[in-house]
């Protein structure tokens, strides 16, 4: 294993391992029938089944299954044709069966890496340990009332996934990297929305140090982090904590914290329990998961292209940059545009692309900056993008000009070779007009002619600026810069 020295904290190494809980994208539950959606009144979403109810039997829901697969494709693991569920028994208000269902011994997913990016250059492969599929629990609310706390069941049985890495992470950063990562991933194959301020993705991370080299320290497991800002600085907090504990001379213990974003620090919740406490065995109500080749080959041939694949082909095949292919291919919907707005270009991949690539990254991406818009409720379509780049190819307009006519584009929602019909922003090309305004400009102005022959060339600027406020800005440039160095 190579160190990255330059990761070191004052002589220590982080270690960070990270449990991700991302909620599977389905419409119902994964054992009961109430739907799976964020944001209803309070328990509207509770079958007999969420709530416990004697004699209810858990249904396997099979697109939480089918989704699992795509995710454990994403991330190239394999997909275990026999898995099974546990029960996790420990007793709390909002889990009212007394037990949380889940995969201990026998998780669909085992393995698998995600690639980053890491600080300076250069990439890194993380190791996966295992995705396996759980329920969610309700929720209990403690600040309505002073003296008493509600429960809502809404998100009790929930489908999630635990994505559990390996403690092969060695910073804040390539924590952070790695959920980015995550997060574009799932969103790829379309397993989980990765909303994180609506609890549809949750991190447990777990952080250690040590001195280069030696064994793995005792870690710390920071539960229900919910943004990657959050992830951060609870590490960087913790790694500080841990390093004064250690070089005051006491021991890390292994506990689990919780991260309070007010104060910026963590704090202990309770002692880490172990599998033992839990009492894990198999759940008598539901039969083992047994996958078929057919069903997983099914699977795969619907999957899309993963983000990394993606964004390598950007770069061969549309000779983009290696930034502007990461930032084209972050999300999904974002790469198709770009691609449906390349295909829609006349002048084709060869001469468009890189123009396209620019005017969506800058203009297009300043704009919906500015006005909280997005890719799709921008109000007018991508090929919008193209039309204007083949408008300044077969230089029917400028550059220039057309930021004039992508501003009235997003205004209007009209079409760019409309606006400049509309406008009158054609650009001229006529030989004999551009030599006319350009005769124009030289006899009016004498005496800068006279210098500039004598060899004050800078005055060149001038002379182009005056032919093109006497044209209205639409001459063509290069036209305007041959024949004016021709005639002067
Ligand atoms: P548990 O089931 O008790 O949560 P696991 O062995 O499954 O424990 O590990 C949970 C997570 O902790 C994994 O993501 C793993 O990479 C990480 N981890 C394990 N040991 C360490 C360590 N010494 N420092 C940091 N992270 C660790
Ligand atoms: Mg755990």
């Amino acid at each position: 294993m190579i160190h990255n020295m330059s990761n070191l904290v004052r002589g220590w190494e982080v270690v960070v391992g990270l449990e991700v809980h991302a909620q599977i994208s389905t419409r119902s539950k994964l054992f009961g029938r109430s739907p799976a959606e964020f944001g209803a009144e309070p328990n509207t979403h509770v079958c007999f089944y969420d709530a416990a109810m004697p004699g209810m039997l858990p249904v396997l829901n099979g697109e939480a299954i089918d989704k699992t697969i795509r995710t454990g494709l994403g991330i190239k693991g394999t997909i275990n044709k026999f898995s099974r569920f546990d029960r996790k028994n420990y007793f709390y208000p909002d889990l009212p069966a007394g037990y949380q269902i889940s995969q201990l011994f026998f998780p669909i997913v085992s393995g698998g890496t995600i690639v980053i990016n890491q600080q300076g250059c250069g990439l890194k492969t993380i190791g996966i340990e295992r995705i396996h599929i759980e329920q969610d629990a309700g929720k209990s609310i403690h600040d309505i009332t002073p003296d008493c706390s509600y429960i809502d069941l809404n998100r009790a049985g929930v489908p999630l996934m635990e994505i559990v890495s390996k403690p092969d992470m060695r910073s804040s950063y390539e924590a952070m990297q790695y959920v980015k990562k995550l997060r574009m991933i799932l969103r790829y194959v379309d397993s989980c929305d990765c909303n994180m301020e609506k609890g549809s993705m949750r991190i447990d991370a777990n952080v250690s140090i040590r001195k280069p080299g030696e064994p793995f320290g005792n870690r710390v497991e920071i539960k229900n982090i919910n943004s990657i800002k959050f992830l951060g600085q609870a590490l960087d907090y913790e790694v500080e904590r841990q390093i004064h504990v250690i070089e005051d001379g006491a021991t890390v213990i292994q506990e689990t914290r919780l991260f309070d974003s007010d104060r910026c620090e963590t704090r202990s919740m309770r002692t880490k329990e172990d599998a033992a406490d839990y009492r894990y065995h198999q759940d008598p109500d539901l039969k083992p998961v047994i996958l078929t080749d057919e069903r997983i080959e099914a699977i795969r041939n619907t999957m899309p292209e993963l983000p990394d694949d993606r964004r390598l082909r950007f770069i061969e095949e549309y000779g983009l940059s290696e930034v502007d292919s990461t930032i084209l291919t972050e999300e999904r919907f974002t790469a198709d545009c770009f691609e449906s707005a390349v295909s829609s270009s006349k002048f084709g991949k060869q001469k468009a692309a890189k123009m396209i690539a620019n005017w969506i990254i800058g203009e297009l991406f300043a704009l919906l900056n500015r006005e909280g818009r997005t890719l799709e409720t921008m109000g007018f379509p991508i090929e919008y993008i193209a039309e204007l780049v083949d408008l300044i190819l077969d230089k029917t307009i400028s550059g220039k000009i057309a930021k004039t006519v992508f501003a009235e584009v997003t205004v209007s929602g009209k079409s760019p070779a409309a606006i400049v019909k509309e406008l009158g922003l054609v650009q001229i090309q006529d030989e004999a007009t551009i030599e006319s305004a350009i005769d124009d400009v030289i006899s009016r102005n004498n005496s800068q002619v006279e210098q500039y022959r004598a060899g004050k060339v800078q005055l060149f600027g001038f002379f182009v600026g005056q032919v093109m406020k006497s044209l209205h800005g639409k001459g063509n440039p290069e036209m305007v810069n041959e024949i004016l160095r021709r005639k002067l």
